[in-house]
């Protein structure tokens, strides 16, 4: 390998929604496994500074990375695939680069010159690009620019890949990811989309080097051929990406599709090792022959939208494997879930999960799920508003404090169970200003939460959060069963939560689920699944008898 880092860009045309992110992570899989250090960064075209303050309706989940940063939820994939933490740098939206240029026009530091797109914007943009390759810890860097070319929005980006290209010819190539519509009336696959996007690509001045073309049905080599001939691509350069029944398949597609030889070849870069995708395999395997099944409710307002839940419902998948089980979510709305229709609802479920989330709409469904799984001992995991809805469910129901609330829903309440962190109380700004990322909490030896580690003291875990547990109850709350298993060694903070008489019912304050990777599927995740499966052995005959009668 050369000393030069390599810059490969991501483009999208034709439609959005492509998977420019699981390509992404697929090539970076197939350059990791050759033995390459690979990064892979998210340039996003939308104005807002991260979606840290975007409602999950828009571009679902908000992932966030150990330094704290708020995410688009590509990073969560990359983490996932590559098993390597991201960081800030990895996301980069239209309203930093502004907001950049725009501190430093303040600054002074134009010295006078009028700041304009070309060169300011585009320079800064660059600057982003280049920052994760200057560290010099990766030989590749992956850019996946955001949006669709002929975007207004995308314009600076795809200028700044055309001027990146030409200063760094030998370094630089640009994937377009493009769609190969089948129209079942003419029983045809169509190429002239792709040749339009190729087209106004080339408006911009970028050629893309390599195409990778999703399809519904296989690529003929007439149709590479034409492709290739009407794009000004090679054919081997014409890349299949079909439909695949699993994300995770994606990186032994483009295996076979040669994609990693093609970037090599085209990057001039000599590689000497095969990808070994050995463990993959295995996962996979793993994944796809489950020995059993089991159904998780997973209670929370934003289930119309999967993504908003996205690394929870991969987490379940790793640790699904792990367990050799297929893990079967119940999306359970819980705006919808009351009293009367509870067990109904939750009917056969061998876990509730209740989810993270702000406000207080839902929130009686999200207690009435825990009120059953505590009662019906049901495994229980709570995730962060999943966790202090526990609390507050425990504080009416088994202590006694009948209005007992967060002080996120009633400000003013007799038993703020869970309550405004002291550093948040002055805090005015939405953006960027919850208590995030990575902090370390102690685990109490004996409990369910050390077990699931492997008996450790210390775990780090990542956070987005304004409200904790009131430390005031904690007695209480520890006399009457429901322990304190996890605090922040540095402030106190009770990190989990635990109920003593119960099989499993665990809730974090933290959120598990941003580092649960297809390598390293997360111990809380793999405990919990692993709580389901035996409470589907001892319950599903029952249940089964039941029906026969
Ligand atoms: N709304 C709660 C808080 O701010 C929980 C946040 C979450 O679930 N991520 O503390």
């Amino acid at each position: 390998m050369s000393d030069n880092i390599k810059y490969i860009f991501v483009t999208g045309g034709v439609t959005s929604s492509l998977g420019k992110g699981i390509i992404s992570a697929s090539l970076a899989k197939l350059l990791q496994s050759r033995g390459y250090r690979v990064t892979i960064q998210k340039l996003d075209p939308y104005i807002n500074i991260d979606p840290g303050t975007l409602n999950p309706y828009e571009h679902g989940e908000c992932f966030v990375t150990e330094d704290g940063a708020e995410t688009d939820l590509d990073l969560g994939h990359y983490e996932r695939f590559l098993n390597v933490p991201t960081s800030q740098a990895n996301n980069v939206t239209t309203g930093r680069i502004y907001q950049s240029v725009i501190e430093k026009e303040r600054r002074g530091e134009y010295l006078g010159k009028t700041v304009q797109i070309i060169p300011h914007i585009t320079d800064e943009i660059k600057r982003c690009i280049q920052i994760l390759g200057s560290k010099s810890d990766f030989d590749f860097v992956i850019t996946e620019i955001g949006g669709t070319v002929g975007d207004i929005e995308s314009l600076p980006y795809i200028e700044a890949v055309r001027q990146l290209k030409w200063e760094k010819e030998e370094d630089c190539i640009v994937i377009h990811l493009t769609l190969i519509p089948y129209l079942a009336a003419a029983g045809e696959l169509k190429t002239k989309p792709t040749q339009h996007s190729v087209k106004t690509l080339l408006e911009n001045g970028v050629q893309p080097d390599i195409l990778v073309c999703r399809t519904e049905h296989e690529l003929s080599p007439q149709i590479r051929n034409k492709i290739a001939k009407f794009c000004n691509v090679t054919p081997n350069a014409v890349i299949q990406s079909i439909d695949a029944s699993t994300i995770y398949d994606v990186p032994v597609l483009m295996l076979e599709e040669k994609l990693d030889e093609v970037v090599l070849e085209k990057l001039n870069v000599k590689s000497k090792k095969k990808p070994d995708l050995k463990k993959w395999m295995d996962f996979l395997g793993r994944y796809k022959n489950p020995k059993g099944r089991v159904t998780i409710a997973l209670i929370g307002k934003y289930v119309e939208l999967k993504d908003s839940y996205k690394s929870i419902a991969e987490a379940f998948i790793h640790a699904g494997a792990a367990n050799e089980v297929a893990v079967e979510i119940r999306w359970i709305h819980s705006e919808e879930l009351t009293p009367k229709n509870a067990m109904e609802k939750l009917q056969g479920v061998d876990g509730v999960l209740v989810a993270p989330g702000f406000g207080s709409r839902g929130m009686d469904g999200k207690l009435e799920a825990i009120r059953y799984a505590r009662e019906s001992k049901i495994p229980f995991f709570g995730i962060c508003l999943g966790m202090q809805m526990a609390v507050v469910e425990f504080a009416r129901n088994v202590l006694g404090f009948a209005d007992a609330h967060s002080t996120e829903m009633k400000e003013y309440t007799q038993h703020p169970v869970i309550s405004l962190m002291a550093e948040q109380k002055t805090v005015m700004n939405k953006g960027g200003t919850m208590r995030l990322g990575s902090y370390p909490c102690r685990l109490s030896k004996g409990s369910k939460a050390a077990e699931a580690y492997g008996n450790v003291e210390m775990i780090e875990e990542r956070h987005r959060h304004r409200f904790e547990f009131n430390n005031e109850y904690k007695a209480q709350f520890e006399k009457a069963g429901m322990n304190c298993t996890g605090i922040n060694p540095d402030s106190g903070l009770v990190e989990i939560v635990e109920l003593t008489n119960h099989p499993y019912f665990v809730a974090a304050q933290f959120h598990p689920e941003y580092k649960s990777t297809v390598m390293n599927p997360h111990p809380l995740f793999v405990a919990f699944v692993k709580a389901t499966k035996k409470y589907h052995a001892q319950h599903a005959p029952a249940l089964r008898m039941e029906q026969a009668d």
